[in-house]
């Protein structure tokens, strides 16, 4: 690829993000425009010579993609497509190394996994993202590896339940669905002090899943964490049309990811890495400045109705975690981005969640620019009650003590106009 003339100013974040790297050694092509789809399983390797010297150089990993051409052996090892949104997907998370998955959940179980070991111990908030949830509690117990849930707004707590055989803190923020923030400077500082008394092989990691804010509104990384997850699926992919998952960290823990991608094999097709490279990640700053827009007009006609008992958004000044949501949520010129997410709860005397069934029923079947349908970030408005769906993994008890209720809605705003969603939002409400 021909090396562009480097101005003096760095590119800023949302013209870099359309660009990309620029330069790539992981591919020689010249006259594309757009970066192709790679689609080859196996690549051929010229002598003997050459295939020892591609297993030996992936398993040692430490060759820089920018300077030295990686040597392709095999689709699941490395190839790429992928290669190149991993460079770009790093640079947008501010981290120094990105391995993508066949999902969000193999980044999560590839994270937990390579950090934690049998006989060790994860500290995760209580609240959780449906699947890692049931990943925790379920299945990493059968491999020996323990967890305790705690509130991570409460430092005490955090603090309170790592025991010397804790090596992972793991947390979303904000939080699915309510879109509580946990402060994740505060929980740098606990760990900090943890790790203080501890060798290096021992230590506490801090893991992040970012997919609700998306790099474009938070980099988890700038305020501690040490690993990012990503569901590509959601908001950097955009579009809907592809499943992935994306681990971001430092160089350190790249070996290890792709030593257990190659082993696990949720490795991600090229043909989901492209769309992602192509079309996501290029209009990820342009989309979430618009769904932002939105999400605030919407949030704010919510709070204004009288049908509405609880708004939750952190871009409203009655978002209880405003300062922190001002704090912790910008975007790469350090303006706030409170992000494309909302979640609401309908008054409901009964307690039983019946006007937010009537309201969603209602919306499914005729509301225009309302879709009954999980996943989030994408160009469509989507709707969905996460008592009984997304979340319905976790324990009615455990959902009502973190203050979940059945009449709950979460709204991941598109990019609809925005007077065309409360229209149908403002329908809708009559009916509950
Ligand atoms: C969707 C999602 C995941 C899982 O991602 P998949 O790509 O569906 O495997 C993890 N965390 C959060 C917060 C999500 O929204």
């Amino acid at each position: 690829m021909i090396l562009k003339r480097q101005s003096s100013d760095e590119p800023r974040m949302r013209t870099r993000l359309i660009h990309g790297v620029g330069h790539t050694g992981r591919w020689d092509y010249n006259h594309h425009v757009v970066p192709p789809m790679t689609a080859s399983a196996t690549f051929r390797l010229e002598s003997a010579e050459r295939g020892a010297q591609a297993f030996s150089e992936y398993v040692a990993d430490d060759n820089d993609p920018r300077t030295h051409s990686p040597i392709y052996i095999y689709d699941r090892l490395d190839e790429p497509t992928r290669g190149m949104l991993e460079d770009n997907l790093a640079y947008a998370e501010c981290g120094e190394v990105a391995v993508c998955f066949a999902t969000g959940m193999s980044a999560i179980s590839a994270a937990l996994c390579t950090l934690a070991h049998q006989g060790e111990h994860i500290v995760a908030h209580a609240v959780l993202y449906g699947c890692t949830y049931s990943l925790v509690t379920t299945w990493l117990p059968r491999y020996g590896i323990q967890h305790s849930l705690v509130d991570m707004s409460d430092m005490d707590a955090l603090r309170t339940a790592i025991t010397p055989r804790t090596r992972v803190v793991y947390l979303e923020t904000p939080v699915n669905p309510d879109l509580k923030l946990i402060d994740i400077a505060a929980v740098r500082g606990v760990i900090n002090a943890v790790n203080a008394d501890r060798d290096a092989d021992a230590r506490v990691w801090i893991v992040v899943d970012n997919t609700f804010a998306t790099p474009f509104c938070q980099r988890p990384l700038e305020w501690g964490a040490d690993v990012v997850c990503q569901s590509l699926t959601k908001g950097i992919g955009g579009f809907g049309t592809d499943v992935g998952g994306a681990l971001i960290g430092p160089r350190s823990l790249h070996r290890e990811w792709i030593l257990y991608r190659k082993d696990f094999g949720g490795s991600l097709s090229p043909k989901c890495a492209w769309p992602v490279l192509v079309n996501g990640l290029p209009t990820l700053a342009t989309r979430m400045i618009n769904h932002q827009k939105t999400a605030m007009h919407v949030a704010t006609f919510l709070e204004s109705h009288p049908k509405v008992a609880r708004v939750c958004y952190p871009g409203l000044p009655s978002f209880p975690q405003h300062e922190l949501a001002r704090r912790q949520m910008t975007d790469y010129r350090g303006h706030f981005a409170p992000g494309s997410m909302v979640y609401f709860e309908l008054c409901d005397a009964e307690g039983l969640g019946r006007p937010a069934v009537r309201f969603i029923d209602w919306a499914a079947g005729n509301a225009y620019t309302l879709t009954l349908a999980v996943s989030l970030g994408q160009i469509k408005t989507l709707i969905e009650a996460p008592y009984s769906m997304t979340h319905a993994a976790m324990p009615a008890e455990e959902k009502r003590r973190r203050g979940l209720s059945p009449g709950g809605i979460r709204m991941s705003l598109g990019l609809e106009d925005w007077h065309d969603i409360v229209a149908d939002l403002d329908a809708a409400l009559v009916q509950a």
